[in-house]
């Protein structure tokens, strides 16, 4: 089996209201079935989804929580606005954001952006996933499919890797329930997490620092598309989640 990842070349400094599809386009000659891997930071930088601390008023609980971290009241109330719930708030802060997503500080990014400013995720990763995705499809006339990425910690393990946040077009989950080994043994419970799978795989190719290569192409993988798919079927239900139970209890420990 063979599959080829490779970035996209000359992809500039990117700026609000650039028009990724259309850099996209200029610089690769997609074809059907590409997997187009964009770092999240691009997008967001896209969408003028920039910000500086001085915007920010702190509240009451962004005090209490910032004294606990050692951290700036401004920082941490940035990190509340766009968080629904706080799994542990020291030693790191690990939260869910707006969307859904369990990360720490919310994704809230102060590299690969102009000094000053800080850099959110995409408000819908599945939205911008799926706005970039079409425009490609209608320039290039092919059918593809987008994931949006960022790099986060794993529980366990130490090293950061790139994990999926949005996704058009593609089957995040493939379900080997079912299946059989090579000994004919009925699979009972892995569900392979495809979209993690091709993230890690382009972020080897991104890098985290200044090399400049934001966005990937996968091609020769023969996976599932799905028009519906969003990146939340990847997300475990909080209340069969033991890890998060587990972490909760120690918030206020
Ligand atoms: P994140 O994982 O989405 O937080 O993004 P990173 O900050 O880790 O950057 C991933 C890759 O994109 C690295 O190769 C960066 O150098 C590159 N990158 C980030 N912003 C830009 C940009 O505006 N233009 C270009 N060409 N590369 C960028
Ligand atoms: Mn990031
Ligand atoms: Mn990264």
């Amino acid at each position: 089996m063979k599959m080829e990842a490779f970035t996209v070349e000359n992809v500039p400094l990117i700026k609000a209201g650039d028009d990724i599809a259309s850099i996209i386009c200029q610089n690769a000659d997609v074809m059907d079935n590409d997997i187009i891997i964009i770092a999240s930071t691009i997008v967001s930088k896209a969408e003028g989804r920039m910000f500086r601390l001085e915007e920010i008023e702190a509240s009451e609980e962004a005090a209490r929580i910032a004294q606990k971290q050692q951290a700036d009241p401004l920082f941490v109330q940035a990190v509340l606005d766009r968080s629904r719930d706080i799994l542990l708030e020291s030693p790191i802060f690990l939260v869910e954001t707006n969307n859904g997503h369990v990360c720490i500080k919310a994704g809230i990014d102060a590299s690969n952006v102009d000094r000053g400013f800080l850099v959110d995720l995409p408000a819908d990763p599945d939205a911008s996933a799926e706005n970039i995705g079409q425009r490609i499809e209608d320039i290039t006339g092919r059918k593809i499919s987008v994931i949006i990425t960022d790099t986060n910690g794993r529980a366990f393990k130490i090293g950061q890797t790139g994990v999926a946040v949005g996704l058009y077009r593609i089957h995040p989950i493939k379900d080997w329930k079912g299946e059989k080994d090579l000994f004919g043994n009925i699979l009972q419970i892995t569900e392979e997490s495809i979209a993690d799978e091709i993230a890690g795989t382009a972020n080897l190719l991104m890098g985290e620092g200044g090399s400049g290569y934001p966005i990937v192409i996968i091609r020769g993988m023969e996976l599932r598309s799905d028009d519906k798919a969003s990146v939340k079927e990847m997300y475990r239900n909080s209340s069969q989640d033991i890890i998060r139970k587990g972490l909760c209890s120690l918030r206020h420990a």
